[in-house]
């Protein structure tokens, strides 16, 4: 597509997102004002600091357990006058979403986690099920995102349609300047469908609807993942009989797997006669699986011009994962995508941010954010050191989007290898040791068999 044809839909398409600049905000301001971040990065950032402020004052204003938070650290919306006190705003630890008590006071935890008015609703059943919540948010415009740790609990991140929509708008920009974007191109979806849930991962990777043509993107796996369904694959069920048929029932058989992978080994070698380009995107343990079972029946295809986008990480074992220039090589080899064509993206649900990586692979961060390296008193050590990573994200309207992660990054000041501006994060981010495995790529793992019997399972459905 011709380069000017190609700025105007891109630039539609991100309109869709935005509110009209009257009734912007500082917060709108900062991000909605440039659609290039990585040219104009100092220039937005100094706007960021007004974006904070205001963010800073809404959250203080209208959400009751924060304003409490500030109080006891004797921060106020008048303490915050300069970029330097945005370091004093108090962060909340990422466990902090998840601290909910199960049943009738679940509601009354998200309506408190929420900064202004929650809607209220009538459930039919004395306690609704988190899905039936989850489900009725999203009719009211609320999209209630969930991720399951490790550990199995899940956390819950409350977006307005706002807050949602500066998120898109904020990865979209991220995808057309650090990667080579097309709105023609084809997308396979390593993933289940993401029209089907709210699971953070299958969301943030479902905004390739935003960027590309519904025609051209190809899912992986038809399948609706409610929280119900991930716990009972936990086995978090009642009685031994029902917890047997629970594991079965929500386990994607290996037979499913196969055949998911199988139609995607098609798709390739289609695409590669027609000659297109594909961006294949999804956790990395997924391709792995595609690339292992190509190699098991001697395949290989040759998709120069295709690009491939990881994110969420590898399983909960952080022993088994390779580093990342091996498993580009790995790709190289049976797709024949160039290693420069391989990006990976740190993203989480409680961040509007998300970090691609340029084709340098190191993850650009965005100027609407103000990212903080921790060292273990949670003090901020600044570039070129190994810390817990924070940040002070000014998107989020329905939740404080001040917080600490159990991420461990290294920062640096600018990308050695590109002329993007801004600081990026080093290729290789993991989660703290005695923090539990983050939860997207770590919960899609689990419902995946890893044996291969091919009899006695049920299919899911
Ligand atoms: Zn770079």
């Amino acid at each position: 597509m011709e380069n000017t044809t190609l700025n105007h839909e891109l630039q539609q398409r991100l309109q869709k997102c935005m509110p009209p600049q009257a009734a912007w905000n500082p917060v709108d301001a900062a991000l909605f004002s440039s659609a290039s971040f990585y040219t104009n990065y100092t220039t937005i950032q100094e706007s960021t600091f007004r974006a904070i402020q205001h963010s800073f004052k809404h959250h203080f204003e209208n959400n009751a357990l924060y304003h409490r938070i500030c109080h006891m650290n004797n921060v106020t919306p008048e303490t915050i006058t300069s970029p330097d006190d945005a370091k004093t705003i108090p962060l909340l630890p990422d466990a902090f979403f998840k601290d909910y008590p199960e049943g009738k006071g679940f509601l009354k935890w998200l309506a408190a986690i929420y900064s202004g008015e929650f809607p209220t609703h009538e459930f039919p059943m004395a306690i609704p099920s988190h899905d039936a919540i989850i489900e009725e948010y999203n009719n009211k415009g609320i999209h209630i995102m969930f991720t399951s740790g490790t550990s199995g609990r899940f956390s819950f991140i409350p977006r307005d349609l706002l807050s949602w929509n500066r998120l898109k708008y904020n990865a979209m920009v991220a995808v057309a300047e650090l990667m080579n974007y097309d709105p023609d191109d084809t997308i396979v979806l390593l993933i289940p469908d993401p029209r089907q849930t709210n699971l953070t991962i299958a969301s943030l990777f479902g905004i390739a609807y935003d960027l590309y043509k519904p025609e051209n993107i190809h899912v992986a796996l038809d399948m609706k993942i409610t929280t119900q369904f991930l716990r009972m694959q936990r086995d978090e069920t009642i009685g031994i009989a029902e917890k047997i048929k629970a594991k079965a029932m929500a386990t994607i058989s290996p037979l499913v797997q196969k055949n998911s992978d199988m139609k995607i080994i098609h798709l390739l070698e289609h695409l590669e006669k027609e000659g297109k380009t594909v961006n294949i995107a999804g956790p990395p343990f997924w391709l792995d699986r595609i690339l292992e079972r190509m190699k098991k029946e001697g395949k290989s295809v040759r998709l120069e011009t295709s690009q491939v986008l990881t994110g969420g990480g590898w399983k909960a074992e952080e022993e088994k994962r390779p580093p990342e220039e091996r498993f580009r090589q790995k790709v190289k080899d049976t797709l024949g995508i160039p290693q420069d064509h391989y990006h990976d993206v740190y993203a989480m649900s409680e961040c509007s941010s998300i970090f691609l990586s340029c084709e340098g692979h190191y993850k650009h961060i965005p100027p609407v954010i103000v990212p903080l390296v921790l060292d273990e008193e949670l003090r901020p050590v600044g570039y070129n050191t190994v810390g817990r990573f924070a940040f002070i994200d000014p998107l989020p309207q329905s939740y404080p989007g001040f917080i600490i992660t159990g991420d461990r990054v290294k920062m640096l000041d600018h990308c050695p290898v590109c002329s993007r501006q801004g600081p990026v994060l080093d290729v290789e981010v993991s989660r703290l040791p005695g923090v539990e495995g983050r939860g997207c790529a770590a919960v899609m793992a689990e419902l995946m068999q890893q044996e291969e019997p091919e009899h006695g399972t049920f299919p899911v459905g």
